[in-house]
């Protein structure tokens, strides 16, 4: 199954968090990283007070499930620390699983396609890079996402 999950940080050298998390997906049995898009800078999305974002999203290529796969997500994001006071507050890692294959989830701890993905220009162009022609599942081709987005501040590193 390839699957797309999308990586940021805002504390403690996001660029070192960004590349720690991709090498623990990797080493994960089962989980290969097949593609990375860029670096990307964006705002706080509540415009708070914190730090900008590091952000970008991968490519995996894996059997597990979705499910374990968030598991794993949730053990990267605690094994680096990651510090959360609030939502959408600052934070050392987030992996969140933006696409599973062309699957679609609704359980209460899991939703995909990423119920955000579609208002963030910090998924939306960073996927665009790594799969250049993609269909969203439920939500359609990955230009018509994007041009909702365009007014979102974003500085590809
Ligand atoms: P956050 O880390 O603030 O993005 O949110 C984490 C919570 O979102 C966890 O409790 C997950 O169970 C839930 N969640 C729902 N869908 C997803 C998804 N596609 N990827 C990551 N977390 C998700």
């Amino acid at each position: 199954m390839l699957a797309y999950i999308g990586l940021g940080s805002n504390l403690n050298n996001p660029k070192e968090q960004i590349k720690n998390a991709l090498i623990a997906l990797n080493e994960v049995e089962d989980v290969t990283v097949t593609s990375l898009s860029s670096l990307y800078q964006s705002k706080p999305i509540d415009h708070s007070n914190q730090p900008d974002y590091l952000n970008a999203v991968c490519q995996v290529n894996t059997h597990l499930t979705a499910l374990e796969l968030l598991r794993v997500c949730q053990l990267i994001e605690i094994n680096q620390h990651r510090v959360r006071e609030k939502k959408w507050g600052a934070r050392t890692i987030d992996l969140d699983i933006i696409l599973y294959g062309k699957q679609v989830v609704a359980s209460k701890e899991l939703v995909i396609p990423h119920p955000e993905m579609m208002n963030r220009a910090f998924v939306l162009i960073p996927l665009k890079e790594i799969e250049p022609d993609l269909n969203v599942p439920i939500l359609g081709p990955i230009d018509k996402l994007i041009e909702r987005i365009q007014d979102q501040e974003l500085i590809k590193l």
